[in-house]
């Protein structure tokens, strides 16, 4: 039997296959431009292109893709055989350096958010030699940018590239202040622990909102839902374990490490965590992942919901982004360290993220934004709306003897004086971890947890990187011409503790009185929906900082912040119509129906024995009428709201669709549900929630 260890990556193009494969200059050269973005000269690329082709073509690859993440948040790519003519009639397998560094993706029909005029339609894929190649479903995949004619980013991934070289420059000149003369770059590396429902396919096929939205529209609650909480870590079901088992088996061959697999909170909900790894790779990482989830799925009978909250009342899917930043030399810059003047540099890192995550709140929040996650956040069961940190007791406790010059316990009741004492170790105190914080440090790392099961990481991680970068480019541009190196070093950390402290709350963040003090007291922003905080992307103070450090130009933003409006107003809007089709269509029919059936029995039955008051049904056939005729305004109401939005822009719509349709959509769906609870399991047209949530053995 063949162990792991010997079908890990052998489906990716990686550094053993690199040593393998190319002559040892040219793996020079690739390795040069891996890992210090140096330029490819073109008799490499064409050396590593050969190599890449022979080598795929020996795992049964036909095809070549640039595999590009434009901005609908899921993968792209477009194939192209290896195949050309030979003169005796015949093929040959050929792949150039030109093709594999550069791609022209037909790409008008990718959103770009009015960057790229229709007349020029061209869009470019560019490699990047930073994540492997791959192969799947016979072909190559080449990790890609896509962007403009004009240059502009229209992906996910180039931005990215750009906040970890931004996270690296300013980070590369702290370190120099300590003296890491040694030390060539910093990488921010991250673990992102997904989350997803599994459903029984047959039962899937048959609701027409799980097949157009990917989340029921309709549903009562079930009998039992989570409330005994005997799902989170349960045993794992046979159909689910050889799922699980034939998804790692997949992921292992892509060179993915899926690592942990549990049951999650909600019934059928489970979740896989991956071994952290380089954001870039992490990312790229997580898009097959939710791929090749999806795909597996499907050859068990079964589907994967990746949506943000696929049934109402019972839990959603997030996706924790474990987030650190480490030198070349493996050293992880959030740990503390074992000498005081490590430990003074951690704080300055700790620091930078407590500023990073207070002054850019809103563009947390933009970067987890879409119309399904609108739905968890705040919802008392995934974090609020609203960002803080948790930062537990005593880590607390160590910034507030530094804030005010106070002792602290933890250091036998000296004045903690930077540079000079030693911190404790903050290892994870499992007993304390707090689940309800939207940003937690854990020990080594902190841990977003705002970002929906569906969405790209890239997002967060760019607005994250970023924040961070501008923290401590603050910090270096005031160290560099100090006097003092050490007291400047310990007013800066003090005066970040004064200025952001706000920001740290490790109470409840459930909490309803966390909310009202968190906004009332504390000033803190909470920006509900995608509506309320996407425009807040384009705010000068958020355009300044992501333009100085490169990471947007000011129109990309532009085109990003109409695109996000674009895809939720898209996404909602398709919801509307499947509501009205099932409605009109399924629903209401399936009401009167039973109706019907009921009059129909009571006229029988009195027929029969003529004294009966069939008092049960009249009553029955009454308010099931009622339900239909109140469904039918409610659809009717939806309509309107619909034909409300006629003639608007994006950002009206979008408006809109929050103030108007939705709630239309909640007012429909009551009373459906209502009626799902009074009519008869026969005459539903769907499967219920308990159907769904308890299908698969
Ligand atoms: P949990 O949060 O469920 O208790 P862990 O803390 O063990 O789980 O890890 C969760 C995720 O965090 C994993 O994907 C893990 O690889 C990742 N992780 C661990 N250390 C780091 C780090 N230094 N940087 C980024 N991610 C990390
Ligand atoms: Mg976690």
């Amino acid at each position: 039997m063949k162990t792991v260890p010997d079908y890990f990556g052998s489906m990716v193009f990686d550094d053993r296959v690199m040593r393998a494969t190319l002559s040892a200059e040219v793996y020079r050269s690739l390795k040069r431009t891996i890992d210090r973005g140096a330029q490819l000269d073109s008799s490499v690329a064409n050396a590593v292109a050969d190599a890449m082709k022979n080598w795929a073509v020996s795992k049964g690859a036909t095809h070549y893709t640039h595999w590009f993440q434009p901005l609908t948040g899921i993968t792209a790519e477009k194939h192209d055989s290896f195949i050309s003519p030979s003169p005796d009639g015949g093929v040959i397998m050929e792949f150039s350096g030109k093709e594999l560094i550069k791609g022209e993706p037909d790409a008008s029909s990718f959103p770009s958010g009015g960057l790229r005029a229709t007349f020029e339609a061209r869009g470019y894929t560019a490699w990047d030699p930073t994540s492997y190649a791959f192969i799947k479903d016979k072909t190559l995949c080449i990790p890609t940018a896509f962007c403009s004619y004009g240059g502009e980013a229209l992906d996910k991934k180039t931005p990215l590239l750009r906040s970890m070289e931004a996270l690296n420059r300013q980070a590369m000149r702290i370190l120099k202040l300590f003296g890491h003369t040694d030390v060539k770059c910093v990488r921010t590396s991250v673990g992102p622990e997904q989350e997803y429902f599994l459903v029984d396919k047959e039962l899937f096929d048959k609701r027409k909102d799980l097949v157009y939205t990917g989340r029921t529209l309709f549903g009562a609650k079930p009998p039992k839902g989570q409330e005994l909480d005997d799902h989170y870590f349960g045993v794992i079901k046979p159909r689910v374990a050889e799922y699980m088992a034939d998804l790692n088996e997949e992921l292992w061959k892509l060179g993915v490490l899926a690592k942990t697999e549990h049951n999650e909170v909600a019934p059928a909900q489970h979740e896989l965590a991956p071994i952290f790894s380089t954001t870039n790779i992490a990312t790229d990482h997580n898009q097959l992942t939710m791929e090749i989830m999806q795909k597996v799925a499907l050859k068990h009978g079964l589907v994967c919901l990746l949506h943000e909250k696929p049934f109402a009342g019972v839990n959603g899917s997030g996706k924790h982004n474990n987030w650190s930043l480490a030198t070349d030399k493996g050293v992880n810059l959030l740990t503390p360290g074992e000498t005081p003047y490590e430990n003074a540099q951690f704080l300055l890192f700790l620091c930078a993220v407590l500023k990073a995550v207070d002054d850019y709140q809103d563009l947390l929040r933009i970067a987890v934004a879409t119309a399904g996650n609108d739905h968890r956040l705040g919802a008392n069961e995934a974090p609020p709306a609203v960002l803080s940190v948790f930062l537990g007791d005593e880590l607390t406790a160590v910034l507030d003897a530094i804030e005010n010059d106070l002792p602290y316990n933890g250091t036998g009741k000296k004045l903690l004086k930077l540079g000079v004492d030693v911190l404790p170790l903050f290892v994870k105190d499992n007993t304390d971890r707090n689940r309800t914080s939207p940003f937690a440090f854990t020990g080594n790392k902190f841990e977003f947890r705002m970002l929906g099961s569906a969405n790209s990481i890239a997002c967060a991680n760019i607005m994250l990187n970023s924040a961070v970068a501008e923290s401590l480019k603050i910090y270096a541009d005031r160290l560099e011409k100090a006097e003092d190196f050490s007291s400047t070093l310990h007013e800066m950390i003090k005066k970040t503790i004064k200025d952001h402290k706000k920001i740290i709350f490790n109470g409840n963040g459930y909490d309803e009185a966390w909310i009202k003090e968190a906004t009332e007291k504390r000033g803190l922003l909470n920006y509900r929906t995608t509506p309320d905080c996407m425009p807040h992307l384009l705010d000068e103070k958020n355009v300044e900082m992501l333009t100085a450090h490169k990471v947007y130009s000011e129109s990309e933003l532009k085109s990003r912040c109409e695109i996000m409006l674009e895809n939720y107003n898209k996404a909602v809007l398709i919801e509307a119509s499947t509501m009205v089709s099932m409605a009109e269509k399924e629903i209401i029919p399936a009401i009167e129906k039973y109706a019907a059936s009921l009059a129909e029995a009571a006229l029988k039955k009195k027929a029969l024995i003529p004294e009966l008051e069939c008092a049960a049904e009249k009553e029955s056939v009454k308010t099931l009428s009622c339900l239909a005729d109140r469904a039918a305004e409610g659809v009717k109401e939806l309509k309107d709201s619909l034909t409300g939005l006629v003639g608007r822009n994006t950002e009206e719509t979008a408006y809109a669709i929050r103030d108007a349709v939705l709630p239309a959509m909640s007012r429909l769906r009551a009373v459906a549900d209502e009626a799902e609870t009074k009519t008869a399991k026969e005459y539903w047209p769907f499967p219920t929630y308990g159907d769904l949530l308890f299908s698969v053995k």
